[in-house]
């Protein structure tokens, strides 16, 4: 499991303002955001319209500014299924493999990049946890 300790290197956010996609009803949160690659995820509710979402946040790397992604999908448990569709297919590939008396290894990745670009102009990742497949 990864530590919490990273916490001690986040970008504490008393007042993060979003608008609702469905209303536009003007939401704040207290969010303390993680420097990248480490991100909060959490589930957010429009005191508006009570329509819910999920929001990513992610403190950039270079400087004190944050990115953010919200959306109705669940980015993290998107790339839980698309990690399993991946597994499934590549065990598929393995079996063949197996029967023609191929070895294949394959290292899952542990973990998903989604890139961001901060308005100070540095590029960088966020990275997703995989779920362990083994
Ligand atoms: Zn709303
Ligand atoms: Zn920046």
């Amino acid at each position: 499991m990864r530590s919490k300790n990273t916490v001690k290197d986040a970008i504490a956010i008393t007042d993060f303002t979003y608008y609702c996609y469905r209303c536009g009803g003007k939401n704040s949160l207290d969010v303390e955001i993680p420097k990248a690659p480490d991100y909060h995820h959490q589930e957010i509710a429009c005191s508006s319209c009570g329509d819910s979402t999920r929001v990513i946040l992610a403190g950039c790397p270079d400087c004190e500014k944050y990115v953010y992604w919200i959306n109705d999908l669940n980015i993290p448990s998107l790339v839980n299924g698309f990690a399993k569709y991946m597994v499934h297919n590549m065990q598929a590939m393995i079996d063949r493999a197996a029967q023609q008396g191929a070895r294949i290894s394959i290292d899952t990745p542990e973990q998903y990049p989604i890139n961001a670009t901060c308005p100070c102009g540095a590029r960088f990742a966020v990275e997703l946890e995989m779920p362990d497949l083994d």
